[in-house]
């Protein structure tokens, strides 16, 4: 299981993005990936859970 630290992070490549600001409605990540920002903080949300499943 991987147990990274509970940071933004995008669904594509995992690269870290702390600068998604709330007016911005699309994930950007630098690698080109392109997604809605509530559907990339769903899942986001759900790694987080299934980590800390893990880890409990
Ligand atoms: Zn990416």
């Amino acid at each position: 299981m991987d147990r990274g630290e509970s940071v933004p992070q995008s669904t594509c490549c995992g690269r870290v993005k702390e600068s998604l600001s709330l007016s911005e409605r699309t994930f950007r990540c630098e690698c080109g990936f392109e997604r809605d920002r509530d559907v990339n903080a769903a899942i986001n949300i759900k790694h987080e859970g299934m980590k800390r499943l893990a880890i409990v």
